[in-house]
């Protein structure tokens, strides 16, 4: 019977695993070449719509939650 041992801890590590991404899971900024001004590129967060204006790269957190001034 080393079936339900082993099922047990395939469910854990799922689990373990589900929410350790869940934790993790990064908004993915897409590049925006119709929005660009000048240097600054605009990038465009695929996961929650967010909108940046940055001339560095894009951002590496979601500003979802925060008021980001508008240019
Ligand atoms: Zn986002």
């Amino acid at each position: 019977m080393l079936l339900l041992p082993a099922l047990i801890i395939v469910v854990i590590a799922v689990a373990v695993y589900a929410h350790r991404n869940k934790d993790r899971r990064r908004c993915r900024w897409r590049q925006s070449k119709v929005g660009s001004k000048g240097a600054l590129i605009k990038y465009n967060c695929i996961t929650c719509g967010a909108e940046a204006f940055r001339s560095t790269g894009p951002p590496d957190r979601c500003l979802a939650a925060i008021d980001a001034p508008r240019l």
